[in-house]
């Protein structure tokens, strides 16, 4: 196993506490000389003490080293001179200047986690979201106008280029997350409104396109409000689901809650050279600092990390090290022995990250 550098970023909030967890089980399964966090200064917090949101040399390590591991940026309050809300800036800069355009959310409901779909509590739920992650709607983030007062409007921008990779990277996916087609399921579902909007029409007849080089993968199609009923009444249907940025944002904390809250649900952002690793959840401030969040989330994103890392640096040792980490959360979250606060339990922070570090060993 070669040693990787990781620009690691802990940002605002429960940013800290949760990279710090992620850090610590990261170092026990891979071996601590096999990963070296380079810590790195930026976010909201660090705006409001230095007018930087994401300093020079914190980019150029984010750039530079082998991927990014990332706690979670935002704080209320913290406006830039314009009166605009910092928020989780940070963070979409690195998305914007890394291209990271795949924004990869499993939804998997592991063993004695409670969901409100009770019927699926003993497996079904193990599906993929893959948000388009730069433009869509979002696209039009500071860029939409307001006339007189009277009038608002946003642009939402579908080029081919943007869906042609993204859809090439969920066929992929559904290749390589279905070794052998699990359940008779190799599927992408495309996520979009084609029947109302010509962006979507545009959305989907590209990811028709592509998925004629993909002729052993199923393809179907779901517009966005009917998948919010199907992911709750058939979440076993689903394997890999591709969706425009507002969309997909929307339909991942959707699954998220199916399968146990934002406290549990991991997520990569990748590009074709890069790769940020992060909790979906966001800085969480209501908890900050009272070692009550749960670091599931990024503690599984960092089992990711240490997958894609294997795929991206050709480092096929680094797959059981990730394996190491999803069966000990596994095990904690099944034999209950340390059950988070956002899953019913009275576990902190330490006291979650302490039971997986014992389950690694
Ligand atoms: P963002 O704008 O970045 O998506 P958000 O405003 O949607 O952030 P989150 O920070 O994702 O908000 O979380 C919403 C709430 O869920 C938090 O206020 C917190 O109570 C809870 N929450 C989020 N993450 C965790 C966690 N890791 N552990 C426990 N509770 C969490
Ligand atoms: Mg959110």
């Amino acid at each position: 196993m070669a040693s990787y550098r990781i620009a690691t970023i802990e940002g605002d909030g429960i940013g800290p506490e949760v990279t710090r967890a992620a850090i610590r089980v990261l170092s026990e399964a891979c071996g601590a000389q096999h990963l070296d966090f380079v810590m790195l200064e930026g976010g909201a917090g660090h705006y409001a003490r230095t007018g930087h949101v994401l300093p020079d040399d914190t980019f150029a390590a984010c750039r530079d080293l082998d991927a990014v591991l990332h706690g979670a940026a935002g704080l209320p309050g913290i406006v830039y001179p314009d009166g605009t809300e910092v928020g989780n800036d940070l963070h979409l800069r690195l998305r914007f200047r890394l291209d990271l355009y795949a924004n990869v959310r499993p939804v998997k409901l592991l063993p004695g986690v409670l969901s409100p779909l009770r019927a699926f509590e003993g497996g079904g739920i193990d599906y993929v979201i893959v948000r388009e992650n730069t433009e869509g709607l979002y696209a039009s983030r500071g860029a939409g106008v307001v006339l007189r007062g009277e009038l608002a409007s946003d642009t939402l921008v579908v080029t081919r280029k943007g869906t042609e990779r993204v859809a090439r990277f969920a066929f992929d996916l559904a290749r390589t997350r279905n070794g052998a087609p699990r359940d008779g399921k190799r599927r992408v579902t495309v996520c979009d409104k084609a029947n109302i909007l010509r962006s979507y029409a545009f959305f989907r007849a590209v990811c028709d396109e592509v998925h004629a080089g993909y002729p052993d993968v199923a393809i179907d199609y779901a517009y966005a409000d009917a998948i919010t009923v199907h992911l709750l009444k058939r979440p076993d249907f689903y394997d890999v689901i591709v969706a425009e940025n507002m969309f997909g944002d929307i339909i991942s904390d959707l699954g998220a809650a199916t399968a146990g809250g934002m406290g549990i649900a991991p997520s990569a952002e990748i590009g074709d050279r890069h790769g940020l690793f992060q909790g979906a959840h966001g800085s969480a401030p209501d908890i900050a600092g009272s070692d009550v969040a749960s670091p599931v989330a990024t503690i599984l994103s960092g089992a990711m990390m240490l997958r894609w890392l294997a795929e991206a640096r050709a480092d096929p040792a680094l797959v059981p090290a990730a394996e190491r980490v999803e069966a000990a959360v596994g095990t904690v979250l099944r034999e209950g022995s340390a059950v988070p606060h956002d899953l019913g339990g009275r576990a902190g922070c330490t006291e979650v990250t302490d039971a997986v570090c014992r389950a690694l060993a």
